[in-house]
Parts: C-alpha cells; structure tokens; sequence
C-alpha cells in the first residue's frame, strides 16, 4: 500500500592527474599536505584555472548516461563552512551543469528499471579531516580533486535497485577509464534519499542516508529506512526530513541532523572562471572516448558467442577481461578452429582456471591485459587441446606454467613431455598391462556384465579406465583408453 521512493547523488572522482582548478597532483595515500598550492588552499586572491581533461572526462560520464550536454556550461559558488574546506565555499555547478536530463537501463537479479539522471556537475572535492584521540587533523590532499556529481531521479523503489545502480554505474565509469570505482578509498562515494508515502499520493518527506561506502551498505541502510518510516506511518506518526548516518555495527540507521528546509548555499556564479562553451572539436574528443558500456556489450557477447547470462555476465564485469577474451576467441579462430567452439572453450577456461590462476596471484582483473598467457598464447592453448596435441589433463599446470615462466604452451608442453598420446597401439601396451595387473576387476567387470548390473559395470569400468590413464602419467587420451577397454570387456561376447 505504500510506494517508496530512492534517489541516489554518487560522487566520482574523475581520474585526471591534476586538481579540477590546480596544477596539483590528484593522488590517493600521498603523505598527507604534499598536494597543495595557495589555489587549492583558498589563499586570497588566487586564480582558478579549469582542468579541460576534468571537464571532458565529467562530459564522457554525461554522454553514458544519455544527458544532454547543454551549449554553454559554467561554475557557482557554493558556500558554506566546513573545516576541511579551506576556501569556505566550493566551486560546483549549480544553474547550467555538464550533463542534463539523462536515463540509464539498470538490469540484473530480476530487475529491470529505467532510472533517469538528473545532472552531472562537475565541482571540487573538499580535504579530509582524521580524527586522532582528542585532536583533529587535516589533510588537504583531496582539496580541489575533480569530482563529479551524478544525480538521479527518486525512480528506485527498493535498496536492491539502488544497490544494483550503483554496482552498474561503477562498472560503466571504469569502463569509460574515467574512475577506479573504488569506494573504500572514497573514490566512488553514495549518499541516498529514500521516502514512502500512500500508493498514488506522489512523493513523501525525505531522508537522507550518509556514509553508506559499499553497495551492501545502501541496500542494508535503505531497506532499514523502508521499514523503520512503514512503522511510523502504520502507527499514525509522521516521518521527520532528516539526514541520517548508516551504522554498520549496529546495522542500521540513526538521525545525524534534521533538514526540514534545503540549506542556503547562496549559490552565485564563479567570478574567476569563464563559461565553458563546447565546441564541435571537445564534442567529438567526448564522443571518442565513448566506449560499448558493459550492458550492450554483455548482451552482445551472449549472443555472439553463445554465451549464458552467467558467463556473459562475468566476462564483461571488467572492460578488459571482455577485451581478452574476445581477443582470444578471434585468435584462435584465426589459427582455425571453429568459432562456437573457441569461444566455448575459451569462455570456460577464462572463468574458470585463469580466474583461479589469477586470484591466486592477486592479480587485478583489470590487469589480465598485461599477463604472460596472453590472448594469442590463450588461443594457442586452446586449440591444442581441442586438436587432442594436449591432454586436458595438464592443462591448469600448463597454463600456469606460461604465467611463470613466460613461454609458449607449444613449448611448455614438449619440453615438459605433456603431448597426449593418441597413438592406438601405445596405448593398447598400457592397457594391456593393467588388464593382466588388474585381472580380478576385468572378471568382476565381466561378471557384472553378464549380470545386468550397470551399476557395477560403470564403476569398475571408470576403475580400469583411471589405472590405465594414471599410468600413462595423464598422457594417454582417455577416449581411446576407455573404447580399448570396453572392446576387452566385451571381447567373444558379441
Ligand atoms: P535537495 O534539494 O533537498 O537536496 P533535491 O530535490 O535536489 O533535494 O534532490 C536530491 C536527491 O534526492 C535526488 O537524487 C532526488 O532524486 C532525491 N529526492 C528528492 N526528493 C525525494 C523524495 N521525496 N523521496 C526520495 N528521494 C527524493
Ligand atoms: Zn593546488
């Protein structure tokens, strides 16, 4: 009977190497204070100067989420007093942001909502303030960093969409190589309005939700908020407009501060900046950079390459593992196997040994554009194995191998002696041996048979199967194996 409401404002820091109106070095962990010049230290009479990558960078997030760039774009003041913001305002935009009147398509886990973008703005990021035992510190490193806002429309309705939006836009803003997404280091951060009222009575009165700096955390902080403001509205009470704080030892939310009016910023515009006017030449460098998002593109590969909703999903999660694979799929066809089959073949072994090889090493999915096993040697591998030149026994320690020692499988697999053996009367010798060796389950195998007992049959069979291969130290192709010994079993029979 109630209908909720979620809005969510994310700030992303975009990831130019200098501040949005410095020269200073934009870094994260540098010795705290090193970053900073009387600019972004609000010294009196300093001048501003736009970073044009900052504002290309916000642009290209703008074009992603289908907003609209306006043809003129400028810079407010925002003022108000924070310790940590030495100027005592903050450069934003307010009247004319970088991005307007957008939507994004967020899908997954049985959701499917179009969630439309208010704006983007581009504006700077305020110091940090540490708090040490009975002393406060600050570092103001962050002062002046480029950040840009993104703000939604109140058109979630639960704290999984929110959660979902935000895992999306995150993968979409390391897509487009503009932020590393990373939220325990504040680099993507999540403040989120949430509000129930009676279904068709439109909008209710807001709550804020802060420090929510995991996706877990805003649908655990929203979905707390659902329930806590449907008990005041059961019990006849009214909901207060409040900022609230998201307690994560306590699971969940308690009042910060009541907002029953919008603060006033006294916004006006920046005197020392000009207005931005887009010209065709900075409108085709943002379009440049716009890159197959990681829906279409995971929608694509599915397609493609016959791929399942898992698998799709999981290969387009990192920009550069779906690069990687496909670039592996296309070599091996090259080196002519069949493309259902490379990229069958190469979708599984991408997500399942690599992956494993991978995290083992902590290596960064983002980075398996660098690793040894490269596409090409992946491609390789792969049809070696799938032309029978490999056996699939040794193929996690071959690979691994490539990774360590950073040479071709072709090579790792001759000087190793790993080649498959799919000689037939070579294997009949090892067959053969295990046959006399193992005289007492080739007859119980045989008995069974004359039994009708499968059951048996198959386990003995497999038993037969295993010492023959195990032998042949993995090397023996375990079709032909296992055709020899069934011939054997039925030997006279037939
Ligand atoms: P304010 O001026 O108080 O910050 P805005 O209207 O600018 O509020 O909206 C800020 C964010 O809050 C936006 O993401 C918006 O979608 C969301 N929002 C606004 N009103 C509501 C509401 N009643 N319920 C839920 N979210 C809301
Ligand atoms: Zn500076």
């Amino acid at each position: 009977m109630y209908q909720t409401f979620i809005g969510l404002e994310v700030h992303i820091h975009l990831l130019t190497k200098t501040k949005v109106f410095c020269g200073c070095r934009s870094a994260f962990g540098d010795e705290p204070n090193t970053n900073i010049c009387p600019v972004c230290m609000g010294y009196p009479g300093v001048m501003p100067a736009l970073n044009i990558e900052a504002m290309r960078m916000g642009c290209l997030v703008a074009r992603a989420l289908n907003c609209r760039i306006p043809e003129k774009t400028w810079f407010e003041r925002k003022q108000y007093f924070y310790p940590d913001m030495p100027k005592n305002y903050q450069i934003s935009q307010f009247a004319s942001p970088l991005g307007q009147e957008g939507w994004v398509n967020i899908e997954g886990n049985g959701i499917s909502r179009k969630v439309r973008i208010r704006e983007c703005h581009l504006e700077e990021d305020a110091g940090k303030m540490i708090h040490a035992g009975t002393v406060s510190l600050l570092d103001y490193n962050r002062a002046g960093v480029s950040l840009l806002g993104i703000v939604t429309e109140p058109d979630m309705e639960s704290g999984e969409e929110a959660e979902l939006f935000v895992q999306q836009l995150r993968r979409i803003v390391r897509y487009l190589g503009v932020c590393d997404g990373n939220m325990e280091e504040g680099s993507l951060r999540a403040d989120a309005n949430v509000s129930i009222n009676l279904a068709g009575k439109g909008l209710g009165k807001k709550v804020e939700l802060k420090n929510l700096n995991s996706s877990r955390f805003i649908k655990l902080g929203l979905n707390y908020e659902i329930k806590r403001q449907s008990a005041l509205l059961d019990s006849g009470k009214t909901i207060v407009q409040e900022t609230r704080l998201w307690n994560e030892n306590r699971d969940e939310t308690a009042p910060m501060r009541t907002k029953e009016n919008a603060q006033d910023y006294r916004y006006f515009p920046e005197p020392d900046l000009l207005v931005f006017v887009p010209d065709g030449e900075f409108l085709r460098s943002v379009e440049a950079g716009l890159v197959e998002l990681p829906l279409p593109r995971a929608a694509r590969l599915k397609v493609e390459y016959h791929l399942n909703d898992e698998q799709s999903g999981l290969i387009c999660e990192e920009k550069a593992v779906a690069d990687y694979y496909e670039n592996a799929v296309s070599a091996a066809c090259k080196l002519g196997l069949e493309r259902k089959d490379a990229a069958s073949r190469i979708a599984n072994r991408l997500l399942s040994d690599i992956k494993h090889i991978l995290s083992r090493d902590k290596i960064d999915l983002a980075d398996i554009g660098s690793i040894k096993l490269s596409p090409r040697r992946l491609a390789e591998f792969t049809v070696l194995i799938a032309n029978g030149t490999a056996s699939n026994k040794n193929a996690k320690q071959t690979l691994e191998a490539v990774f360590a020692e950073d040479k071709d499988p072709a090579l790792i697999i001759k000087e190793r002696g790993w080649e498959q053996i799919n000689d037939p009367a070579v294997i009949l010798e090892a067959v053969n041996k295990v046959w006399k060796e193992e005289a007492k389950t080739a007859a119980d195998a045989r008995a069974a048979i004359e039994a009708g007992n499968q059951k048996k049959l198959k386990s003995l069979t497999a038993y037969l199967v295993g010492k023959t291969l195990a032998s042949t130290g993995g090397r023996a192709a375990p079709e032909i194996v296992g055709r020899q010994i069934e011939e054997l079993l039925y030997e006279g029979r037939k």
